[in-house]
Formats: structure tokens, C-alpha cells, sequence
């Protein structure tokens, strides 16, 4: 079991959990946040509606917990078609890849979630099917082999990764529709909650509500997550309205800090502070130094901590930036305040490193 699935983490961001499911929105209407991406897909969505077409393949890339599911979900609802879901790892073989595709109504969506990690026979397969809709497959084995073509229905494969930079340049460039999905605002996420709350027939203050959402990473999983460890200690501690007080001491109880960072973001920093003297130290010694998984400290922990300005990812490493020095209390040694400098240069120049 990863950190990130860990339930006892309350800030991964791991996607099985059960409770999403009643708390997602089904419709664009409902879905918050997301700006521009959200507008060009509703007029893309509703372009393939009326001229009755499959729509596009579109790729959803972003952080965990930011609504990529959700969003695959409402594209199939607004388009009045069906859903099938599956994931990158568990599509082990081709047969497995065809299987799907062939039970596919015309129209319908198929969604495959980290589809970066989709095997590369498998890959071969999906690309005919996206581009012309139409499997290659190759029956038997040895001299008796032979290659079969099945037409299949006009579909929309909806896929969604964490990491796009790991996506083969040929997958990547079959989906007409490419969407980022950006962190949310504090007050996109007070909306959420406030929503939330009502579906849990939750009694939340306006400020709870902001309390809550200025400390969930600006991620929706999260959010929600801690909306319902809240519910939890208002409930036993018979709190009636949550208020920010209350939600406070919550959060607090939680160990959430102020700015949204449990334990492991702080083990984190404190780790590159006093082992390495903020660094610059490759994403391997600290996975190995914190035993963690490097995924999960790519995609769950760092992104969240750079986005807040406490941490710099370089070429040449991980490093502390002068916000993650201040966040910990400590003055930077003379060398590492020479070192962000000169990395803060360069990760200047190459912004958006996978
Ligand atoms: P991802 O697939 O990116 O990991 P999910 O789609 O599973 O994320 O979303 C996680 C949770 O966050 C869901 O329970 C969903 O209800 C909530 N959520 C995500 N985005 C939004 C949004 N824009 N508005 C409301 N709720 C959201």
C-alpha cells in the first residue's frame, strides 16, 4: 500500500476512495472551477451532441483529486451516451484492449484513467482504433498466425494521466482535445464544500467552509476528505454549525497546518533542510530517505509543495526554496542561499520538468 492510498493520510490523493462517488457532480453545471477547459469542453460537447458524432478523444492531465474522473463522467452524461472505465495497468494484453473496445456502443465514451501506463503492445492496438476505428489483431501463433480487421462503432476514449510527460508522442497526439486541469482557488473550493456539505446534510458556516478550503491543497479530493473528518469530530464533540473555530481545531487535531501540509510534507522539507542542506538531492535518494515511493512523491506530495513556492524541482535536483527555508523556521546556509540563486535561474528556464 502506497502513501497515497493510505487512509490514514488524509491528503492523498489516491482515486479509489469509496465516498467520491456520491459526492461527484453529474453535470457541467454542477462541476466548479476549471475556467476556460471547462468552457471549451462544454462547446466541444455540445457541437458533438447535435451533430450526433462521437466526440473527440480528449486527454485530462493533472495532479490527483482534481476532478479528471468526475469530469470523463459528465462528458458521457452531457453527451447521452454510455460510460465504461478502466485503467492503463489493468489492460494487461491486446485481447483485453479489444474486449472493450468491441462491447462499445456507438458513441460511447471509454474511459482509461494513468493511461501512461498502458503496455506498449497494448498502445499499438489503441492507435488504429482512436485514428480510424478499426483493430488490427493478430489470431495465433507461429506460422498458422494470421491478422484479422474489425470495424468498430465511433467512440470517444477519454483518458487521464498524472504525469503527461511519461505519454509516447504518438498517443499523445491522437487526442484532439487536450485539457490541464489547474489547481483550485480557495473560493472554488468553499463552493465545493458548501455543496458537499449539503449532500452530507452537513450544517457548514461560510467560514467553515473557508477554513476548510484554504487548507485542502487545492484539490477537490482532498477537500472532501477533510470536509469529512471535520463532520466526524463536530459530531462526537456535539458542535452543532461548523464554523472556522471549530473547523480549526479540527484540522488541527488532524494535524493539517495552516497551510494545508500534514506530516509527510513537513518530514519532507525538514528532511532536505537537514540532510542535504536544501539540496539540490535527486527524487531517488529522497524516495529511498523517506521510504516512499517516488510516484508518490511525484505526483501527490511535490506538485502541491511547488505550487505553494516551497520547493523547486531542477534539473539538477530537488531543491528548498527560500519560502520553504522561512516555512520551516530556519535561516538557509550561506551555499544553499548561493544554490536557489542559481537554480531559481534555471528553473526559470526550464519550467515544466516530468
Ligand atoms: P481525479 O480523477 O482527477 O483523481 P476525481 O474526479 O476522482 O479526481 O475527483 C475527486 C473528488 O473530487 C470527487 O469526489 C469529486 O466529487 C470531487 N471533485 C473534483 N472536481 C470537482 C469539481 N470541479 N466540482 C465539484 N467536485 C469536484
Amino acid at each position: 500500500m502506497t502513501q497515497a492510498d493510505d487512509p490514514s493520510r488524509l491528503i492523498g490523493a489516491d482515486s479509489q476512495e469509496r465516498s467520491d462517488n456520491a459526492l461527484r457532480p453529474s453535470s457541467l453545471a454542477e462541476f466548479i472551477g476549471q475556467g476556460n477547459g471547462r468552457r471549451n469542453l462544454e462547446t466541444f460537447i455540445h457541437a458533438a451532441r447535435d451533430r450526433g458524432d462521437a466526440m473527440d478523444h480528449s486527454l485530462l492531465h493533472g495532479p490527483p483529486g482534481l476532478g479528471k474522473t468526475t469530469l470523463a463522467q459528465i462528458i458521457a452524461a452531457e453527451l447521452g451516451v454510455g460510460f465504461r472505465a478502466t485503467s492503463g495497468p489493468v489492460i494487461a494484453r491486446a485481447g483485453d484492449l479489444a474486449a472493450l473496445l468491441t462491447n462499445l456502443r456507438p458513441r460511447d465514451v471509454l474511459f482509461i484513467d494513468e493511461i501512461h501506463r498502458l503496455a506498449p503492445a497494448v498502445e499499438e492496438v489503441l492507435y488504429p482504433a482512436m485514428e480510424d476505428f478499426q483493430l488490427d489483431l493478430i489470431i495465433g501463433e507461429g506460422p498458422s498466425a494470421r491478422s484479422v480487421r474489425i470495424d468498430l462503432p465511433p467512440f470517444t476514449l477519454v483518458g487521464a494521466t498524472t504525469r503527461s510527460g511519461l505519454l509516447t508522442t504518438p498517443l499523445r497526439d491522437r487526442f484532439g482535445i487536450q485539457m490541464r486541469m489547474q489547481f483550485y482557488t480557495p473560493d472554488e473550493l468553499s463552493l465545493i464544500l458548501t455543496k458537499q456539505a449539503i449532500k452530507l446534510g452537513l450544517d457548514l458556516g461560510a467560514d467553515g467552509a473557508a477554513e476548510i478550503a484554504g487548507r485542502a491543497r487545492g484539490t477537490p479530493r482532498v477537500a472532501g476528505r477533510l470536509l469529512r473528518r471535520v463532520r466526524d469530530i463536530a459530531a462526537v464533540e456535539a458542535a452543532g454549525t461548523v464554523t472556522a473555530v471549530v473547523a480549526d481545531a479540527a484540522l488541527h487535531r488532524l494535524e493539517v497546518d495552516a497551510n494545508g501540509l500534514d506530516q509527510m510534507d513537513r518530514r519532507y522539507l525538514a528532511c532536505l533542510a537537514e540532510s542535504y542542506a536544501g539540496g539540490p538531492v535527486g527524487v531517488e535518494t529522497l524516495a529511498a530517505v523517506l521510504s516512499e515511493q517516488r510516484d508518490v512523491l511525484e505526483e501527490v506530495i511535490e506538485p502541491y509543495l511547488m505550487q505553494t513556492g516551497l520547493l523547486m524541482r531542477t534539473p539538477r535536483g530537488r531543491c528548498l526554496s527560500v519560502g520553504g527555508w522561512a516555512y520551516l523556521g530556519m535561516t538557509p546556509p550561506a551555499s544553499a542561499a548561493k544554490q536557489i540563486d542559481l537554480l531559481t535561474q534555471i528553473a526559470g528556464d526550464e519550467a515544466d520538468i516530468e
